[in-house]
């Protein structure tokens, strides 16, 4: 059963002297256990469908339409003070750069108890820090609890940061690209952690890396330009990928022994580019004539597999 649903989500820009839409009917679930991967280059609209989520919107964002369903409450509609309870508590966010996410003049004890104590009254936040210090597998957690951050590796911060969501009982944990500032080594540590908490939540992996997302998601959400081109399971995703900015997003991962490396030409359009029809059709090489006029709607194509695209008519 979902935990949240992203319903129809519709968000612009208010900009000088117009309104520039940025998403475009973005729908998602998340399930507890599962990790959703919302996947695309950068631009595509994925942070800001994860922002819209913690209400942690630009002043000038407006929310057109659409519901965030989340137990029993559209978040969009909830005041501050109220996102403010569920903020860290019922949501967290694992943010891209883990060395900025910390404040480097508190210890990391001090960060993680603050947390607890402004979302867990009367439980001992000294020992529920150290509690998920050791849950993320930080050495001596005790003792650790009273460094400061440029005592932590890069890779010991997002463990910190993770345990900050762990001390709390998130229900839903938002990973921002949580391993790009990471090396390979400590970028598997992170994947293998998030996929040990994954039973007790629901993971929403926001990433452009398609071989992450193969080795540890459960359902795959393609964004293009502000909308969602294909959603499908994983497995099925991989196996039989079908709109073409998934299959050329998949042919421009570097091969073993490839001659050559496939690239996508062109550049995602930012807000101020009006398109006609497809959003993709100005990079397509299927594009056909229906898709400089007209909007693909939404084909099944499988088993809970979608994708927006003309070719599946
Ligand atoms: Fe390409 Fe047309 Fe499909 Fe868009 S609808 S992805 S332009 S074939």
């Amino acid at each position: 059963m979902a935990v949240l649903e992203v319903k129809n989500l519709n968000l612009g820009f208010e900009c000088e002297d117009s309104f520039k839409q940025a998403l475009f009917d973005v729908s998602f679930e998340l399930e507890r256990g599962k990790m959703h991967a919302l996947v695309g280059e950068s631009g595509c609209g994925k942070t800001i469908s994860a922002m819209s989520i913690l209400k942690l919107l630009p002043k000038t964002a407006k929310i057109t339409s659409g519901e965030i369903l989340f137990e029993g409450a559209d978040l969009p509609e909830l005041s501050e003070k109220e996102m403010q309870k569920i903020r860290g508590a019922k949501i967290a966010l694992i943010p891209q750069d883990p060395m900025t996410a910390l404040n480097p003049l508190y210890t990391v004890g001090n960060q993680i108890m603050e947390v607890i104590e402004t979302h867990r009254n009367g439980q001992s936040a000294f020992e529920k820090a150290v509690e998920a210090l050791e849950r993320v597998h930080i050495p001596c957690a005790k003792d650790r609890m009273k460094s400061y951050p440029h005592e932590f590796s890069g890779g010991m911060k997002q463990r910190a940061i993770i345990a900050m969501a762990l001390a709390c009982s998130a229900q839903i944990l938002i990973a921002d690209e949580p391993t790009t500032a990471l090396d390979v080594t400590i970028q598997a540590q992170i994947m293998k952690l998030l996929n040990e908490i994954k039973p007790e939540t629901a993971i929403l992996l926001i990433t452009h890396d398609l071989a992450l997302v193969s080795e540890n998601a459960d359902f795959v959400s393609v964004m293009y330009a502000g909308r969602v081109v294909e959603s499908a399971p994983a497995h099925n995703f991989f196996q039989n990928p079908n709109h073409p900015y998934s299959l050329a997003l998949l042919s421009s991962l570097p091969a073993a022994g490839a001659a050559k490396l496939e690239t996508i030409c062109g550049q995602p359009p930012s807000i101020h580019q009006e398109i006609s029809g497809c959003r993709f059709h100005p990079r397509c090489k299927k594009c056909m004539e229906i898709c400089t006029k007209e909007i693909p709607p939404v084909y099944e194509v499988g088993k809970n597999h979608y994708s927006a695209c003309f070719l599946n008519k």
